[in-house]
């Protein structure tokens, strides 16, 4: 955390914890109106419908993935800077029957390359960065407390799901659960 702190004053920015509210965001200068305080790409990313190229989200020239069928990109240029991610991940969905593919909606296939991704870190096939890292998202806050109980049923099913498309043994389906809820 030093070392995002680090990287975050150079910004003219700090974070800090507030009761009630949790972590937030602070400037440490003025900023003019219309500059960029900050700007970060996601962790991970899906389109929301499959036909859009899963790098850029572009709808043109769209081709799928031939060996899952789920992943689709606009060219190779896209395929190529997605495939760190998305080569294990379509080992992942090779495996599922053709029947269970077409349950999976964008939200499970967000956690899905959450958990291949933190792994790829882990291992350091994706570089690690002070602000690009799991410790990010573990730090936010899950408000599993403030949710009713279908709502917690229903993520509860989705973990369940995304357990069964990476079948690590050693996953922990709570967790993936909270996951679902502070996304
Ligand atoms: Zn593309
Ligand atoms: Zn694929």
């Amino acid at each position: 955390m030093e070392e995002l702190e680090e990287a975050l004053s150079d910004k003219g920015l700090t974070v800090s914890s507030v009761p009630e509210k949790g972590r937030c965001l602070f400037t440490t200068r003025d900023f003019f109106p219309g500059e960029v305080i900050i700007s970060e790409d996601p962790y991970v990313s899906v389109p929301n419908k499959s036909a859009k190229c899963e790098w850029c989200f572009t709808s043109n020239n769209l081709k799928r993935c031939s060996a899952c069928q789920v992943v689709c990109y606009c060219g190779n240029t896209c395929q190529k800077l997605d495939w760190k991610l998305h080569r294990v991940e379509c080992q992942a969905l090779s495996k599922v029957d053709k029947e269970r593919v077409k349950s999976i909606t964008p939200s499970i296939r967000l956690m899905v390359k959450l958990y291949l991704r933190r792994k790829l870190q882990d291992e350091k096939v994706i570089p690690i960065t002070v602000m690009d890292n799991y410790n990010l998202v573990e730090s936010l806050v899950s408000h599993m407390t403030d949710i009713d109980e279908k709502q917690l049923v229903l993520y509860a099913q989705m973990a369940n799901l995304v357990s069964l498309i990476l079948q690590w043994p050693e996953i922990n389906v709570k967790e993936i659960a909270e996951n679902f809820s502070k996304v």
